[in-house]
């Protein structure tokens, strides 16, 4: 792999790609569906291959959520926990659909498992996006309370991400919920004072707080629509981004 020889013609070239549990399950909602997971994989690859670092935060809500946890009685921090360690899962999931596909990755973990991944080390996982692996990162932020979300944000910013792609399963962000106003518009920009002054449900606040203190653009694009990451990388106008 030569990115930095050769500059591809990318949007946007180091990215730190968020993909939610949710997005694992596929239609069944909980646990892991292969088939979709090989799909996610198959695209990842080819964002790879376009010339694109990427670095790539996964959630654990297709598994366990710490909030759901603990409105049935289990102690926050201790749901918590146990939503990190999900997240672990997944990763490992995705990185095994990935190096099926002949690219090399590493699994970082913001909880510590040596056994089946590495900790989290901001300038490795650095020197390892320029040698051409897919990073992934497990364990959100490694603390209770907070989201995969936030992980996303902070982990872009210090592996300086040019940006947050933020995968969903909506084309972007509308002004009022698609699924119940068939009149809903949907933004192709949007400024972060707006997206948060109106609560537009995209990420939580931490998250898009961090992401406008530090000018990290973020792109909240559909994962379902075949071939959206190499597209959005590309500079095909698809999604809603926020700042940038
Ligand atoms: N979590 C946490 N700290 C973090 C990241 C995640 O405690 O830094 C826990 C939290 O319980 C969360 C769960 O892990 O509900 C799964 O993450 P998330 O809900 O963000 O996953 P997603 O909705 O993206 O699948």
């Amino acid at each position: 792999m030569d990115n930095a020889a050769q500059p591809p013609n990318l949007r946007w070239r180091r990215v730190l790609l968020k993909l939610s549990g949710e997005a694992f399950a596929g239609d069944q909602h909980v646990g892991l569906n292969y088939d979709v997971i090989g799909r996610i994989a198959a695209e990842v690859v080819e964002a790879v291959k376009a010339g694109a670092e990427m670095a790539i935060v996964i959630g654990g809500g297709n598994i366990i959520r710490g909030g759901t946890a603990a409105s049935k009685g289990m102690d926050r921090s201790q749901g918590d926990y146990m939503g990190m360690l999900a997240t672990v899962i997944n990763a490992m999931a995705l990185q095994d659909s990935i190096e099926q596909l002949g690219q090399p990755t590493r699994v970082q973990t913001a909880i510590t498992m040596t056994q089946v991944a590495e900790p989290f080390i901001r300038r490795r996982a650095i020197s390892q996006l320029e040698n051409g692996n897919v990073v992934i990162l497990a364990g959100g932020t490694g603390n209770p309370y907070f989201t995969t979300d936030t992980a996303s944000s902070l982990r872009a910013l210090e592996l300086k991400c040019d940006a947050f792609l933020k995968a969903t399963n909506v084309d972007g962000i509308y002004d009022s919920d698609p699924k119940l106003n068939p009149y809903a518009k949907r933004y192709n920009t949007i400024s972060y004072e707006e997206a948060i002054a109106k609560r537009l449900k995209v990420m939580d606040l931490t998250a898009m707080a961090m992401c406008m203190e530090n000018k990290m653009p973020i792109l909240v694009f559909d994962i379902g629509r075949a071939g959206a990451i190499k597209a959005v990388l590309q500079g095909e106008d698809l999604g809603t981004l926020v700042g940038g």
